[in-house]
């Protein structure tokens, strides 16, 4: 006996009386793409993204290696949510938590250090159904920063919280919070030396940012379910030897995050400056919503002629399930995995 006409049956049928997995306080409703009839598709994909920057391509294999494992892990982990029929928010947000506690990424632990030798951590997430969203800007104690984005997109009336009023909603939500020593890693301190030393040069050119200036590992995911619904979320340390109190692109939406069921959803990595002037993820989104653009197309014009070279890179799918990875700094490491049962990994250009 064919159960499978059954078994979409019940899906649909599940769907009209469940509530949507994630809700907000302050509903964005009336949205078009809130209103959409979610049928189940069937068809989902997840797309991940460790930074763009400036990686050594004379890197030795075994640290290629570590970058394709700790992929995998954060790969699997949002898979695993997709491929049970669960959320795509809680893909996004269950593949950045693994990229945040693992020090090889500039997110949570390992994240990069202010000119001050400390971290301010930076992290945003968005729901493509219902264009509700949250971030945080500058967290100095909090373990997993997506995880507290989520819960003020949840929970509170707003979007963006930072400083000590941020520092006090996380104390009060019982959301994990770590001693700001945890962030820190030898790795991360020797860079910072490393940059200090050069910004104490007399500079040589009138460029405002040099391609190694870039600091490769943030992190981000994109993700659809199998209801058509997107997800993105962003995470990051920001730049090394950054300004105290800087905030960059990753926890402002339409910046370094965004989406939309009725276009796509984009995480964006790179110097975050540039992103915000650019709008780069939300123009990313009306290029293919407004100009009927492929994904690829619209990911090529915002990299190529809205961004300068070497700003950074971006990870997308559109609301077909199709996924773009991209970065014009020459190294993004990166994974995706679809319904279709393929799975990619990327580290350079090719
Ligand atoms: N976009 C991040 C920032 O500017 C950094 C990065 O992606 O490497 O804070």
């Amino acid at each position: 006996m064919n159960t499978r006409p059954a078994i979409v049956l019940l899906g649909v049928l599940t769907l009209m009386v469940l509530p949507a997995c994630s809700t907000s306080r302050s509903s964005p409703g009336g949205h078009e793409s809130a209103q959409r009839e979610r049928t189940i598709t069937g068809r989902w994909a997840i797309v991940i993204h460790g930074g763009a920057g400036m990686l050594d391509t004379s890197m030795p294999e075994s640290e290629r290696q570590a970058y394709h494992d700790s992929l995998d892990r954060a790969l699997s982990a949002g898979e695993a949510v997709l491929k049970s029929g669960g959320a795509s928010l809680d893909a996004v947000e269950a593949a950045v938590r693994v990229l945040e506690d693992d020090p090889r990424f500039n997110a949570g632990r390992g994240a990069v250090l202010t000119r001050d030798g400390t971290c301010e951590l930076d992290a945003s997430i968005m729901n493509g159904r219902t264009l509700a969203c949250g971030a945080v800007a500058g967290a100095k104690t909090v373990k997993n920063p997506i995880s507290f984005a989520r819960r003020i997109m949840q929970e509170t009336p707003h979007i963006l919280f930072t400083g000590d009023g941020a520092e006090r909603l996380a104390a009060s939500m019982g959301v994990e919070r770590a001693d700001p020593s945890y962030f820190i890693t030898p790795r991360r301190q020797e860079q910072l030396e490393k940059k200090m030393r050069e910004l104490a040069q007399p500079k040589t050119s009138a460029a405002t940012h040099a391609p190694s200036d870039v600091t490769q590992g943030t992190v981000g995911c994109v993700a659809l379910d199998i209801r058509g619904d997107l997800a993105a979320a962003t995470s990051t340390g920001g730049m090394t030897a950054k300004m105290p109190g800087r905030v960059g692109d990753s926890p402002i939406i339409g910046a370094g995050c965004y989406a939309n069921n009725v276009s796509l959803g984009v995480s964006c990595t790179g110097t975050g400056e540039q992103f915000i002037r650019n709008a780069a993820a939300h123009e990313l989104s009306s290029l293919v919503r407004y100009q009927n653009l492929s994904l690829a197309d619209a990911a090529s014009i915002v990299l190529n002629q809205r961004l300068d070279p070497d700003d950074g890179g971006l990870i997308a799918i559109d609301r077909e399930g199709r996924i773009v990875m991209v970065t014009t700094t020459g190294c993004m490491p990166a994974a995706s995995s679809d319904w279709r049962g393929r799975r990619t990994f990327r580290m350079w250009d090719q």
